[in-house]
């Protein structure tokens, strides 16, 4: 699909974005506001997200100025930088991702769906566009849940998939709703390109004919790009007569000029081209293609070029020149043959790059998370217990600490193996992990198992009061004495002297692992095998 195709271009309301006494408010709002405007062509969207972007960094707000850089990175985009803004978004979702920034997640997947659907990846796009609607907030602004709606029924439609109807259907209603001319003109154009890329000319010519009612309804004029489907559709089906009266607002100057980049006007003539030589105007048609080409110069359009070739040898076939339609065919082939290489180098370079930053990124988590982890008992380790104690004793009121020493290990090494001692420590770590993850300890509290070393391990219980987390240490202690450790020891006890303490508010991890381990010296010359605490 070329960029022309299934994008949005026109104007939306110039609301100068409220200033309250609140910098951080007022930000928020040019924000919300940015994104709405973003889905169309404005001069003034660039300018002003550069703006937030430094506004929210003096602020420190790194979520907001990720925002504006969403916004950016589209403007690059649709500036022809697809490669580049694709690994730009692809840095900022990993921030929102770490963060769990939802909103953000789900703009910059929603721009990212554009990118892959540039570079025909549809299966990543689809992906991108369905997580862009997942991670919409309940209350997110109207225009920004339809433009993530209208993404994923291009990206459904575009797949080939009929299902994008009924989606349509509904963020159609969505807009009508709204009372937002520009986004229902923008779906519909969507829409029914999507249709002629199925080849449903019958039902892209629905789409077309309320898409050219709505926009004569509202005194908005077409632009090409809208128009080119238009006319596209009547052509395909053999409607060369409607087609033309379609086609002549867009032959204009300044209808052809409206267009930045010169892209949508060099389609569109090269379409007009081809409808006159099928209507048999082959002069007009010659014009028609001469002035294409010019505007594929002056913009240097090489994709346009290329299919202009193609056109010309047409025309010369049409004219019975059938030589130069064979040497103009030639350099087409030759051509396109050069340049879908190149595009396809480009695209492979391009995916290679987005795709290696999300490996190494996948990669640096699993080492991050590999290197707080105990080898052998894939346990927390020392480390993670030097990162994660300071932070929970601060944050957390109930924090009881179990120090576990294996009691007589050495026996266990020496009378049987290394190797069974090294059993042991993965049964008793599995039971800790058990501890670790019950409900009233488990995930989101904190509460966590770790080895230190050796045969020493510590388990933090957090939110469990100072007396229900001692009796906790004791099942634990009971409960691994219990294990049927026969079959493994061949007779040889496995037990753990433990020594618990909880901390006092403020104290440090040195205090509190120093107090425990002083109660478990205790419990090891009381005759092992028991808790000893501060509670006596
Ligand atoms: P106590 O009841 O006084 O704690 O007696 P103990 O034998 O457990 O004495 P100590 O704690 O001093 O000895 C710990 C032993 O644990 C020493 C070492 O050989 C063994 N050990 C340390 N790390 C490992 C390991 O990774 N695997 C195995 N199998 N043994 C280890
Ligand atoms: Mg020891
Ligand atoms: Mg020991």
């Amino acid at each position: 699909m070329t960029s022309g195709a299934v994008v949005g271009t026109g104007r939306g309301g110039a609301i100068p974005p409220p200033r309250s006494g609140d910098p951080a408010a007022a930000l928020s709002a040019e924000l919300d506001e940015l994104e709405v405007l973003s889905r169309f062509e404005r001069d003034d969207v660039g300018p002003r997200a550069e703006q937030a972007a430094a506004a929210a960094r003096d602020l420190g707000l790194t979520d907001q100025e990720l925002r504006a850089r969403v916004v950016l990175a589209d403007l690059h985009r649709k500036g022809g930088h697809v490669a580049e803004a694709g690994r730009r978004l692809h840095e900022i979702l990993r921030w929102a991702d770490d963060h769990d920034a939802a909103h953000l997640q789900s703009r910059a997947a929603f721009v990212l769906a554009s990118v892959f659907q540039e570079l025909g990846d549809l299966s990543r796009a689809l992906e991108h566009a369905v997580r862009a609607v997942d991670l919409l907030a309940e209350d997110a602004v109207p225009e920004i849940r339809i433009d993530a709606l209208a993404r994923l029924a291009d990206c459904i439609g575009l797949s080939g998939d009929t299902a994008a109807r009924e989606r349509y259907d509904q963020v159609l209603q969505l807009a009508q709703d709204l009372g937002d001319v520009e986004r229902q003109l923008l779906v519909l154009n969507n829409r029914a390109y999507t249709e002629t890329v199925a080849g449903a000319f019958e039902e892209a010519l629905v789409w077309c004919t309320v898409l050219q009612d709505l926009a004569a309804e509202h005194d908005v004029p077409l632009r090409v790009g809208r128009l080119d489907t238009v006319v596209r559709a009547l052509m395909e089906l053999g409607r060369f007569d409607e087609a033309e009266t379609a086609m002549l607002p867009g032959l204009r100057p300044e209808a052809l000029d409206a267009s930045q980049d010169g892209d949508a006007g060099a389609d569109f003539l090269l379409t007009a081209a081809e409808l006159r030589r099928r209507r048999g105007q082959l002069g007009a048609a010659q014009e028609t293609l001469d002035e294409c080409v010019r505007r594929c110069e002056t913009y240097g359009l090489a994709s346009i070029r290329v299919r202009a070739r193609r056109e010309q040898a047409e025309l010369h076939a049409a004219r019975g020149n059938f030589r130069a339609a064979y040497e103009e065919h030639k350099l087409y082939s030759d051509e396109v043959m050069e340049q879908q290489s190149a595009e396809r180098d480009a695209r492979a370079r391009a995916l290679q790059a987005m795709y290696e930053a999300t490996e190494a990124r996948r990669q640096s988590r699993r080492y991050r998370e590999l290197s707080l982890r105990d080898p052998l008992t894939g346990l927390y380790n020392r480390r993670f217990v030097d990162d994660q104690l300071p932070r929970l004793l601060a944050t957390s009121d109930e924090v009881t600490v179990g120090l576990l020493d294996l009691d007589h290990f050495k026996r266990i090494n020496d009378t049987l193996s290394h190797d069974v001692g090294d059993r042991v420590l993965r049964a008793v770590a599995e039971l800790l992990l058990e501890v670790e993850a019950s409900a009233d300890t488990g995930p989101g509290t904190g509460s966590f198992a770790a080895r230190l070393g050796g045969e020493e391990f510590l388990l933090v219980l957090v939110g469990v009061a100072r007396a229900d987390g001692v009796a906790r240490l004791d099942e634990v202690r009971r409960t691994l004495a219990a294990q049927p450790w026969d079959q493994l020891t061949a007779g040889l006890p496995v037990t753990t002297s433990i020594g618990a303490t909880t901390a006092a508010p403020g104290e440090s991890p040195a205090d509190v692992l120093g107090r425990a381990d002083a109660h478990l010296y205790r419990a090891k010359r009381q005759g092992r095998d028991r808790v000893v605490s501060d509670l006596g």
